[in-house]
């Protein structure tokens, strides 16, 4: 997306910072090549070339984001095409719908989701994911707390990656979304794969 506010070649990328892994989020754009800005407040959506939702607490970040004024502008912003990459409880904020709850949420993407999905007695696991969108082919390593997955999704998400049959990584236009967490690896290839998007935009 051309930003007249940002002529430089290096993309500005938010990272909403009201809770969850958002240090992590901006040290891996950062050795990306993108210049970071924490989000706590509306202002600072403005000049952005995209923003990350990180994971976290999906319904903390939810109510916080009710409180600080920031769903509204956040949700016209990824509407009218900011690139939006949510991990984990980012996945969450990004979703259409949640099973069996009542949150505040986005609903930019057209996807239902699953908080908490892969069971209680495994809350985290690490397991290399088929990813065939990334460049090099080896598997990512897919770092999953307490993760959701995507229950249902409709006919304008790509899904990327599953696991156990169950999809954990969608696209849609200018929303990416994994319920897995690229930032707590060395891996910075999904990193690239969404500042690959925001350029092209
Ligand atoms: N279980 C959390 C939620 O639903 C997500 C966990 C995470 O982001 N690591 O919000």
């Amino acid at each position: 997306m051309m930003n007249a506010d940002n002529p430089s070649a290096y993309p500005i990328v938010g990272v909403l910072a009201l809770q969850g892994a958002f240090r992590e989020h901006r040290r891996a754009l950062e050795k990306c090549g993108a210049q970071t800005r924490e989000v706590r407040r509306r202002h600072e959506l403005t000049g952005l070339d995209a923003l990350v939702i990180p994971g976290g607490e999906s319904t903390t970040i939810g109510k916080l984001m009710v409180s600080y004024g920031l769903l509204e502008p956040v949700r016209g912003l990824a509407r009218e095409g900011l690139p939006v990459f949510g991990t984990c409880a980012g996945l969450v904020m990004l979703a259409g719908e949640v099973v069996e709850g009542d949150q505040p949420l986005l609903e930019v993407m057209e996807v239902k989701v699953r908080r908490n999905a892969f069971g209680r007695q495994v809350n985290s696991f690490e397991t290399p994911l088929g990813l065939p969108a990334l460049p090099g082919g080896q598997p990512f390593p897919g770092v999953f707390i307490r993760a959701p997955w995507i229950e249902q999704a409709g006919p304008g998400v790509e899904l990327l990656a599953s696991h156990e049959g169950r999809p954990v990584a969608a696209r849609q236009g200018n929303l990416l979304a994994t319920a897995f967490h690229p930032e707590l690896t060395d891996d910075l290839r999904l990193h690239d794969f969404f500042l690959d998007l925001v350029s092209s935009r």
